[in-house]
C-alpha cells in the first residue's frame, strides 16, 4: 500500500505540543526512525517505515498532519511534489486543439499547480525535489501521450501560450498606470476594439489599474489574455465578480478563441463551466494532500460525474455523498417579523446616480440581491452599512455586519481574527458547530491569514461577518473563489444562521445556483451600468429570478439527473418555450 504523509508546517507547533507525533508514534517506539525531528521545529515522516496507524493525525493537536492511503494504481511517481511531506499531483490535464477543455475540482487539489506547469512556470520534478530534472527527461516522461509533444513544443519556445491568473485582485500590484496603456501593450492580435466592446470596458480606459472594481479587473484580466497571440490559453476562474450576462459574454469569447486555438479554463460555477466547455476533465484527491486528473468526458457527463462524487470509467468514489439540487422556487417558513425598514433614498455622485424605493428586511430571512454589474448593489450594501451616505432621504442606523467584496488580508492568525470579530461568542459550542466546523475553518486556525488561499479567506470573512454582533447582515459576493462543495456548505451556514439567530441578511452574489438555494426573497437591481441604477421593493423569490433573468435575457433549464441549472441556447425550443411562459428559471 503506498501512502502519502503530508505535514502542513503552518499549523505545526511542536514547542506547544512537545513533539506529540514524534513521541506517539508506534513505529518510533520501536526504535526506527519513522518521525524525525527537523531543524525548523518541524516533524519529518518516513511514509516507507509509517504503517497509516492513524495515531499521530488523530493526536495532533493543531490538525498539522495528513495520512492517506492512495489508490493502488498510483503506485507511480507523482508529477510534482515540492517537499518531504507535502502536496503530490499525479498526473496533468491534456489541452485539446479547437476545444475549450473545462476543469473541475475542489480548492487545494492541484488545478493552479497544473495550469503552472503546462504555462511553463514550473516544471515537473516527479517527486525529485532535489535535483533538477532536465527538459529532455521531462519530455521522454510523457512521450506516451499528447503532452510529450506539447511539453517539447513549449520549451522549444515554438509553442505560445498566454494565462490568465486566479488572483486578479494581485493585478494593481504588478502593473501600473492606465487601462488603455497595459491594452495597447498586450493586443498582439489586433482585437482590443472589439474585446473592449464586448467586456464593457469603454468607461474605464482612462482610469488607473489600481482604481478598478473587482469586476473591471476581472475583465481586463480576461481582455490582456485574450489579446495576446498563442496557441494555447489558459485561464484561471474567469467568471468571479462578473454578472451573470458578462459571464456568457466571456464564456462566447472564449469559444470563439477556442476556433483556431486550445483553451483550458478552470471554473468553479457550474453553469459558467457548462456553457463554456466542450469537454471536461475533473481532478479529484484529497485537497492539500494529493490530486489526480480524470480522462476526458463530455461536459454534461463530467459535470453529472462531479456531483454524483463517483468516477464510472475510473472506478472512483470521491466524495461519499452526492449534491442534488432542489427542482422548484422551494421557500421555508420563515418568520415575517420585520427587522428593518428603509425608506426611499438616493445617491449621487458625479456620474452615477443610485435611486432605492423603500423596503423591508424580516428576521429569518434571506433577501438575495441580484441584477448586472455597474447599477449600484454594493453602494446600497455600503449605504446601509453607514460605510456611505445618502444624497436624499435618511435611512435609520442600526448596526450591521458587513462583509466587503474585495476582502484584505489582515496581519496574525485566523484564531485572532475571529476572536477579536467574535468576542465572547467565539466560545460558544454553536457557534463552532455550525460555523467554523461546517466551514472546516476549524483546522485552519492556526494559520496566518496573509498565507491563506482566496476560498480559505473568503470563508473566514463570512465567518468573521455571522460572528459580529449585529441585526444585519450584509455579505457581497460571500460565493467568490470558493469551490462547488463549499458553496453549499456556505449558502447553508448563512441561511441556518439567519433562521436560528432571527437576524435579517442581505447577499448579493451572481451564482444562480447560490442565490436560488439562499433567497427567500430578491431585490432586483435595473438600469444602465455605471449611469444610472434603481431598484423597486423586494419580490418573493420566483418572481425576482424571473424579473432579473429577464432582464439580463437568459432563460435555464434544469439537468435531468440532479436538477442543476443549465443555461439554455438562446432561440432553442426550450428558451422560446419558456420566455412565452415567462419562466426564466423555474421551468
Ligand atoms: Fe506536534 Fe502536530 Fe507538529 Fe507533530 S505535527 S510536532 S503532533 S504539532
Amino acid at each position: 500500500m503506498v501512502r502519502v504523509a503530508v505535514i502542513k508546517k503552518e499549523k505545526c507547533n511542536s514547542e506547544k505540543c512537545n513533539w506529540l507525533c514524534f513521541n506517539l508514534c508506534p513505529i518510533n517506539r520501536t526504535g526506527k526512525e519513522c518521525i524525525t525531528k527537523q531543524e525548523d521545529k518541524k516533524p519529518q515522516i518516513d511514509e516507507k517505515l509509517c504503517t497509516g496507524c492513524g495515531i499521530c493525525p488523530k493526536r495532533c493537536p493543531f490538525e498539522a498532519i495528513s495520512i492517506v492511503n492512495l489508490p493502488e494504481k498510483l503506485e507511480q511517481n507523482p508529477v510534482i511534489r515540492y517537499g518531504y511531506n507535502t502536496f503530490e499531483l499525479f498526473s496533468l490535464p491534456i489541452p485539446k486543439h479547437n476545444n475549450v477543455v473545462g476543469i473541475l475540482g475542489r480548492n487545494g487539489i492541484g488545478k493552479s499547480t497544473a495550469l503552472a506547469i503546462l504555462s511553463n512556470q514550473i516544471k515537473p520534478n516527479f517527486g525529485d525535489f532535489k535535483n533538477q530534472i532536465s527538459e529532455e527527461k521531462i519530455v521522454h516522461s510523457f512521450a506516451h501521450s499528447e503532452l510529450g509533444a506539447y511539453l517539447k513544443g513549449l520549451y522549444n519556445e515554438e509553442i505560445k501560450i498566454s494565462y490568465k491568473p486566479q488572483r486578479i485582485e494581485l493585478l494593481p500590484k504588478f502593473y501600473k498606470g492606465k487601462v488603455k496603456d497595459l491594452i495597447l501593450k498586450v493586443d498582439e492580435r489586433n482585437i482590443s476594439e472589439k474585446l473592449i466592446k464586448e467586456l464593457q470596458l469603454d468607461n474605464v480606459l482612462n482610469r488607473n489599474i489600481d482604481e478598478l472594481s473587482g469586476g473591471e479587473l476581472q475583465r481586463l484580466a480576461i481582455l490582456a489574455c485574450l489579446a495576446k497571440k498563442a496557441q494555447f490559453y489558459f485561464i484561471d476562474e474567469p467568471a468571479s465578480f462578473l454578472d451573470v450576462t458578462q459571464r456568457i459574454k466571456v464564456a462566447r469569447l472564449i469559444k470563439e478563441l477556442a476556433k483556431d486555438t486550445s483553451v483550458m479554463v478552470v471554473e468553479h460555477d457550474l453553469a459558467t463551466l457548462d456553457y463554456i466547455s466542450d469537454e471536461l476533465q475533473i481532478v479529484y484527491g484529497v485537497p492539500a494532500v494529493y490530486g489526480i486528473f480524470s480522462q476526458s468526458k463530455s461536459t454534461r457527463r463530467g459535470i453529472n460525474e462531479y456531483l454524483d462524487g463517483y468516477l464510472p470509467d475510473d472506478n472512483v468514489r470521491f466524495r461519499d455523498y452526492k449534491i442534488v439540487f432542489s427542482e422548484t422556487a422551494f421557500s421555508k417558513d420563515v418568520q415575517k417579523t420585520i427587522e428593518y425598514e428603509y425608506d426611499d433614498f438616493d445617491k449621487e455622485y458625479d456620474e452615477f446616480v443610485l435611486k432605492v424605493s423603500r423596503g423591508k428586511l424580516h428576521k429569518g430571512e434571506v433577501l438575495a440581491i441580484m441584477g448586472a454589474n455597474g447599477l449600484g448593489k454594493s453602494t446600497f450594501l455600503k449605504i446601509l452599512s453607514g460605510i456611505e451616505e445618502t444624497t436624499h432621504g435618511t435611512i435609520e442606523k442600526v448596526k450591521v455586519s458587513y462583509k466587503p467584496q474585495h476582502i484584505v488580508a489582515v496581519d496574525g492568525t485566523v484564531e485572532e481574527f475571529l476572536i477579536k470579530t467574535a468576542g465572547k461568542e467565539y466560545e460558544s459550542g454553536w457557534y463552532k458547530q455550525n460555523i467554523l466546523e461546517k466551514l472546516n475553518i476549524h483546522t485552519i486556525l492556526n494559520n496566518e491569514i496573509k498565507n491563506l488561499s482566496g476560498g480559505e479567506l473568503q470563508k473566514v470573512c463570512v465567518a468573521a461577518a455571522l460572528s459580529t454582533d449585529a441585526k444585519l447582515i450584509a455579505l457581497d459576493e460571500p460565493s467568490a473563489f470558493i469551490d462547488v462543495e463549499d458553496r453549499l456548505k456556505v449558502a447553508e451556514v448563512i441561511k441556518e444562521f439567519t433562521v436560528k439567530k432571527e437576524v435579517a441578511t442581505i447577499v448579493v452574489d451572481h451564482d444562480v445556483q447560490f442565490i436560488d438555494y439562499i433567497a427567500d426573497s430578491m431585490l432586483v437591481f435595473e438600469g444602465t451600468p455605471g449611469k444610472e441604477g434603481f431598484v423597486l421593493s423586494p419580490l418573493n423569490k420566483r418572481k425576482g429570478m424571473n424579473k432579473v433573468l429577464k432582464i439580463l435575457d437568459i432563460t435555464y433549464r434544469r439537468d435531468k439527473e440532479n436538477n442543476r441549472p443549465r443555461i439554455n441556447k438562446p432561440g432553442s425550443q426550450l428558451d422560446e418555450m419558456q420566455r412565452e411562459k415567462g419562466e426564466y428559471y423555474y421551468a
